[in-house]
C-alpha cells in the first residue's frame, strides 16, 4: 500500500474536462479510470485512461448523474477519489456525502460546505458574516404571510428578483417591476422550485439592472491555507449562459477587486472551505455584491490559469491527497490577459444545437494560444449533452494582444463537419462593444436583437 490516500482517481465526467482531468492526474503520476456512457465509448479520455468502464445507457440519469454506478465503478476500478469535474454531480452534496461515506475521497470540498453554499439563502447569510457585500433584499427565506412578503419587497424596492434558494443553471427566478405582480410571482416561483429542485423556499433580492458579472477564484487546502487567484470577466453571456470570459476584468479599480478577494478568502477561513471554489459577484456602479458560490472547477478556469500561471485542477488534486498548496497569495501576480472563447456545436445564428460527425479538426496553436478541446476528426458529437465542444483560449501580454491572438486563432481553426459557433465568436471579437470592453450582462443579448432587426 502506497503513503498517500490513493494513487487512482475516477472521473465522473465527460469531453474536455474529463481530458483535462486526466492530464492533470497523470502529471501527479496518478493512475486513471474513465466512466462513461454507450454513447461516449469514442471519446478521448476513455482511450487515454489506465481504465475505462461503461456505467450505463446514454441518459445522463442512468450514467453521469448516478451514484451508485460511479461508487461502483470506483470499488471496482480501486479508484481511492472521485474528480466530478463541472455540471452533472460536482454541486451534489448528496453525492459528495456517498463518495465520503463509502471512504473515498471527493476532490472538491465537504458535502457540509456544498450543502451550505448550494442554497442561496445560507449560501447568502455566511457571506453577510463574513464581510462579503451581498445584494440587498429580504434577509432569509420569506415567510408564508402575504403581507410581510409585500412589507418586505417595499423595504428592497421595485424592480426585485424573486429567486429560489435551491436555484441553478439560470432557473427559478423572476423579474418584479410592479407590487401588482408580487403575490403571483412569489407563489409561481414556489411553486416552480419546489418541483424543479424539491424545495420551495424563495427570497428576495433586489434587481440590478446594467450589472456586470465578475467573479473571484479562490482555492483552499486542508491546512487554513487559502489563496484567490485574481477575478474573471464573463458578462458576455446569452440567456444566463457563459459566452465569452477575460481576466483581468477591464477597467476595474485593483484596490477594489483586491479588497473583494480578500473577503473571499476571509469567508473560505471562516466556512473552513476546501478546494477550488468561485464567488459569483454582479458588479454596478462601482460595487460588487455576491449572489452565489460554486464549489467546483469552473468552465472557465483556464482564463485564470493563464494569468497567474497556477494549474488550478493540479492543485485540486493536490488538496485532495491531503497535501498543502502549492502557492502563497504572495507569489500569486497577474500577468498580461486572458480570454476565452466557448465553442459550441450548435448553429452560430439560431443557437440550435448541432450534434454530427466532425470530418476535419485542425486545431490552431502560437504564442499564447491554449485550445482545450475532445475534438477530433471521425467523432460524432452525441446529441445528449451539454453542446460545448471546445474552448479557445488567448493570452497576450495586454488584451489587445489577446484579442489579436484570439481572432488568429478562430481563423486558423478548420472544424468540418458540424456546426459550431466559431462565426459567432469571429463577429464579437471585431464588436465595438466588446473591444471597447467592461460591457454589462445584457450587451449579448442586445446586439443579436439588433443583428435581427437590421436582417429583417
Ligand atoms: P444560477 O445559480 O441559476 O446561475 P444566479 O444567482 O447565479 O443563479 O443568477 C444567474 C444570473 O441571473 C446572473 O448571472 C444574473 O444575470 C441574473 N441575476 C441574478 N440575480 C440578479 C439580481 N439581483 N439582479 C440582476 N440580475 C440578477
Amino acid at each position: 500500500m502506497s503513503e498517500q490516500l490513493f494513487d487512482t482517481v475516477l472521473i465522473a465526467n465527460r469531453g474536455e474536462i474529463a481530458l483535462r482531468i486526466l492530464r492533470a492526474a497523470r502529471d501527479l503520476g496518478l493512475r486513471t479510470v474513465a466512466v462513461h456512457s454507450q454513447a461516449d465509448a469514442d471519446l478521448r479520455h476513455v482511450a487515454l485512461a489506465d481504465t475505462a468502464l461503461c456505467i450505463g445507457p446514454a441518459a445522463a440519469s442512468e450514467s453521469y448523474l448516478n451514484p451508485q454506478r460511479l461508487l461502483q465503478a470506483a470499488k471496482l476500478t480501486g479508484a481511492g477519489a472521485i474528480h466530478p469535474g463541472y455540471g452533472f454531480l460536482a454541486e451534489s452534496a448528496h453525492f459528495a456525502q456517498a463518495v465520503e461515506e463509502a471512504g473515498l475521497v471527493f476532490v472538491g470540498p465537504t458535502s457540509a460546505s456544498i450543502r451550505l453554499m448550494g442554497d442561496k439563502v445560507s449560501a447568502k447569510q455566511a457571506m453577510l458574516e463574513a464581510g462579503v457585500p451581498c445584494v440587498p433584499g429580504s434577509p432569509g427565506a420569506l415567510p408564508a404571510d402575504a403581507e410581510t412578503v409585500r412589507e418586505l419587497a417595499e423595504a428592497c424596492g421595485y424592480p426585485l428578483i424573486v429567486k429560489a434558494s435551491g436555484g441553478g443553471g439560470g432557473r427559478g427566478m423572476r423579474i418584479v417591476h410592479d407590487p401588482r405582480e408580487l403575490d403571483e410571482a412569489v407563489a409561481m416561483t414556489r411553486e416552480e422550485a419546489g418541483r424543479a429542485f424539491g424545495n420551495p423556499e424563495v427570497y428576495l433580492e433586489k434587481f440590478l439592472e446594467h450589472p456586470r458579472h465578475i467573479e473571484i477564484q479562490v482555492m483552499a487546502d486542508g491546512f487554513g491555507n487559502v489563496v484567490w487567484l485574481g477575478e474573471r470577466d464573463c458578462s458576455m453571456q446569452r440567456r444566463h449562459q457563459k459566452i465569452i470570459e477575460e481576466s483581468p476584468a477591464p477597467g476595474v479599480d485593483r484596490q477594489a477587486i483586491t479588497a473583494i478577494g480578500e473577503r473571499c478568502v476571509r469567508a473560505c477561513q471562516l466556512i473552513g472551505y476546501r478546494g477550488a471554489g468561485t464567488f459569483e459577484f454582479l458588479y454596478e456602479n462601482g460595487e460588487f455584491y455576491f449572489i452565489e458560490m460554486n464549489t467546483r472547477v469552473q468552465v472557465e478556469h483556464p482564463v485564470t490559469e493563464l494569468v497567474t500561471g497556477v494549474d488550478i485542477v493540479r492543485e485540486q488534486l493536490l488538496v485532495a491527497l491531503g497535501k498543502p498548496l502549492s502557492v502563497r497569495q504572495e507569489q500569486i501576480s497577474l500577468s498580461g490577459h486572458a480570454i476565452e472563447c466557448r465553442i459550441n456545436a450548435e448553429d452560430p445564428f439560431s443557437f440550435a444545437p448541432a450534434p454530427g460527425t466532425v470530418t476535419r479538426w485542425v486545431a490552431p496553436g502560437g504564442p499564447g494560444i491554449r485550445i482545450d478541446t475532445h475534438l477530433y476528426a471521425g467523432y460524432r458529437v452525441p446529441p445528449y449533452y451539454d453542446s460545448l465542444v471546445a474552448k479557445f483560449l488567448a493570452h497576450g501580454a495586454n488584451r489587445e494582444q489577446a484579442i489579436k491572438r484570439m481572432r488568429g486563432a478562430l481563423a486558423e481553426a478548420d472544424l468540418g463537419g458540424i456546426k459550431s459557433s466559431i462565426p459567432l465568436h469571429q463577429r464579437l471579437m471585431d464588436e465595438p462593444g466588446f473591444v471597447a470592453g467592461g460591457f454589462d450582462i445584457h450587451h449579448l443579448e442586445r446586439y443579436l436583437n439588433q443583428d435581427q432587426e437590421v436582417s429583417k
